[in-house]
């Protein structure tokens, strides 16, 4: 069973100098140089089970090359499983999260399955593994790893990006299902202290937010005029798509271009591109709830100003871990064209060229750029990357009250949140009253991308991390 290696290009944490200032960057630069030189000789090796689609891939790509920009050898693997293992992980994370999923319970036979996938991973990676590595394993698709990676030598880090404040029956089963692996964890990482489980012993708890990095193609300021030329190429918007593909600029500030369309589902052309729209960016997950903003957007969002509503995530095979992504576009797009003629007219659903992850980036950034506000109404949500995304670039976001998104919007100064996640209604009207007022919108757009540059970049994230590199060597 292979597994793969994703090639990290370094990057010199300076670069970051004209965002946080000198302060933050020599502080960062000090401490990255003491990490360094303790973990001399030793490697960083980081494990999960996708290099593309999804936060924690998102966010992996960026954060080891400023890894690897300070000398340490940081290196990121990713793990392949049966046929069966990736729809069972996939049942664990919504399990996580309080929700059946698929609703078969977990038998024993799924623990031969995760055991003996997980088993041959982890042969594969003690070729890489020496004793002293620290080995961090991110989410339930790798937690099977860690006895093995215990055993190798290594000092292993388990960190998890996801789950619920919720206690449940399933989200007990899901834990018990897991924690057994995880026994012997050096470390664990959580993304906030109420998703933490009881089981998880305290001593070893470390608490990191995810963030991201002004410079990717995702986040690196990009114009409206750019924005809209790559909608135009896509389909989004209306435009002339047999011109030049548009250019956009690499997180390595190499340039590239925008070659593929969308596949969009809609009724007749596409809008003119000065129409206002709101946004969803998420994979196409129940629990991101797609088709609950949808039909929000359709029932109470209508107002004298036309707005369209645009639900965007990756073309359905482009993400392996996962296998829900097609049934889940399915029935989002079977309750669309139960909507009304006019209703279906101001909504399209839209999946994005997932082969290329720049171009991918980069059209997901013009959508963020241009739209009028940014939802995420989550049922529940680690943390919400998106979110992230849309604050950084300055737009309103009306999003729901779950997890790690509580800690990036402050209600009414930075972003609109809607407390109950399932509520329709409360959040058409927040969305609303954010496109009714462009005052509000331009407040809660700047406060968010201040919010953001004071505690979800890069730099906090990093240093976190020294400092828990430093306790364990
Ligand atoms: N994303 C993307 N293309 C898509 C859909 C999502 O690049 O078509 C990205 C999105 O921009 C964000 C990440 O995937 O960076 C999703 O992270 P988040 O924390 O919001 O949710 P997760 O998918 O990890 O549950």
């Amino acid at each position: 069973m292979p597994i793969t290696t994703v090639p990290l290009q370094p990057t010199d944490l300076s670069v970051l100098a004209p965002i946080i200032g000198e302060e933050r960057t020599s502080r960062l630069l000090s401490t990255a140089s003491d990490v360094s030189s303790a973990l001399s000789g030793k490697s960083v090796i980081n494990v999960n089970s996708t290099a593309k689609g999804g936060g924690v891939a998102e966010m992996l790509h960026w954060l080891l090359r400023y890894i690897r920009g300070t000398g340490v050898d940081v290196n990121w693997y990713v793990i392949s499983g049966s046929p069966e293992f990736f729809p069972l992980t996939k049942r664990i994370h919504n399990m996580l999260h309080g929700d059946a999923g698929d609703g078969i319970p977990l038998t024993d036979a799924d623990s031969e399955v995760f055991r003996k996938v997980s088993l041959e991973n982890a042969e594969e990676l003690r070729a890489v593994v020496k004793p002293g590595d620290i080995v961090v394993l991110h989410d339930p698709q790798t937690a099977g790893l860690a006895p093995e990676m215990k055993q190798a030598g290594a000092d292993v880090i388990w960190r998890c990006h996801v789950g619920t404040e919720q206690d449940s029956e399933l989200r007990t089963a899901a834990w018990n299902f897991l924690s057994p692996y995880l026994n012997d964890v050096d470390r664990f990482i959580f993304t906030r202290p109420s998703l933490v489980p009881d089981w998880v012993d305290r001593e070893r708890l470390s608490i990191i937010a995810p963030s991201i990095d002004p410079f990717s193609t995702k986040n690196r300021p990009m114009s409206s005029e750019q924005a809209r030329s790559i909608l135009e190429h896509t389909g989004i918007v209306q435009g002339n798509s047999t011109t030049e593909p548009p250019e956009f600029t690499r997180a390595d500030g190499s340039i590239g271009r925008v070659n593929r369309m969308a596949d969009i589902v809609r009724t007749g052309p596409a809008p003119h591109p000065d129409t206002r729209y709101a946004v969803q960016v998420s994979r196409w997950d129940r629990l991101k709830d797609m088709q609950g903003v949808m039909e929000a957007f359709a029932e109470y969002v209508d107002g004298m100003r036309e707005t369209r509503l645009v639900l965007a995530g990756p073309v359905v095979t482009g993400v392996a871990d996962d296998p829900e992504g097609g049934e889940v576009l399915t029935e989002c797009i079977e309750a669309w064209r139960e909507l009304p003629h006019f209703e279906r007219h101001r909504i399209q659903l839209v999946c994005l060229p997932m082969i290329d992850i720049h171009e991918n980036a980069a059209i997901v950034n013009a959508l963020q750029t241009n739209a009028t506000a940014v939802v995420q109404k989550s049922i529940q949500e680690g943390f919400g990357l998106t979110v992230t995304e849309a604050m950084w670039k300055g737009r309103p976001v009306v999003a729901s009250a779950v997890g790690g998104i509580q800690d990036q919007i402050v209600h009414g100064e930075s972003g609109l949140l809607v407390d109950d996640p399932q509520d329709g209604e409360e959040f058409g009207k927040a969305l609303q009253s954010v496109l009714d007022d462009d005052a509000l919108a331009g407040r809660l757009g700047d406060n968010a991308r201040r919010q953001i540059n004071e505690h979800f970049l890069g730099d906090r994230h990093l240093l976190q991390y020294a400092e828990l590199i430093q306790q364990l060597t």
